[in-house]
């Protein structure tokens, strides 16, 4: 029987980051890019659209509707997420504080919030505090010294003589190939992640699935 499947890629640094990027995604940002690529039809992404479509007066001011659908996570280990689309950058975060320079304890206080009340003076907080990214010291999660190995069903694993090519190979008949992750492969790996478990069969080698 030809089966036709992905058994498994051996994968450096940049895609197994990718793939442990996703624990660092708030739900939002998965729908959101599902749904600007129209390839997932789960009801979270009518529900998404649904605050798309909302005007902002029914929504309470500062934002609210920009927080929900472009939430911001800190993280520090990736200036710009790895192969996402633009829109999907964290937005400019700005902080706020009291302005008030009549008392020194004001300076002590800040809110994300514009227009949070200082609790020492009572005032509107509305000076601005700009928020700086931490500097980049080792990009991403996993060492770039190791090749890993990432099964179809995603086990990732430190590649080792006991799981090299030739180990999980064994008599199978195997053809090599290379691919290239771009944005259009990466979308199509995180969904097939999310419904399936032959997600680099699904992602690579069916045209829809
Ligand atoms: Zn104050």
């Amino acid at each position: 029987m030809k089966a036709n499947r992905v058994v498994y890629a051996e994968a450096g640094k940049d895609f197994v980051d990718f793939l442990f990027y996703w624990f660092s995604f708030p739900l939002a940002t998965v729908v959101g890019l599902l749904s600007k690529e129209n390839i997932w039809s789960g009801s979270l992404t009518i529900l998404y659209k649904s605050i798309e479509n909302l005007t902002e007066s029914s929504f309470q001011p500062n934002r609210i509707k920009d927080i929900l659908l472009k939430p911001w996570v800190p993280q520090p280990y990736f200036p710009a997420a790895p192969l996402l689309p633009d829109g999907f950058e964290p937005p400019e975060r700005t902080f706020y504080t009291c302005a008030s320079s009549c008392l020194s304890l004001c300076r002590q206080e800040v809110a994300d919030y514009r227009g949070a009340l200082c609790s020492i003076c009572g005032r509107a907080m509305m000076g601005t505090l700009k928020y700086v990214e931490p500097p980049e010291v080792a990009r991403g999660f996993v060492s770039e010294l190791d090749t890993y190995t990432v099964t179809d069903k995603l086990v990732v694993e430190r590649q080792s003589s006991t799981n090299s090519g030739a180990a999980v190979l064994g008599e199978l008949q195997v053809e090599e190939r290379v691919v290239q992750l771009g944005y259009p492969e990466a979308i199509k790996v995180l969904k097939a992640a999310l419904g399936s478990r032959m997600v680099l069969t699904n992602a690579f080698l069916r045209e829809s699935f």
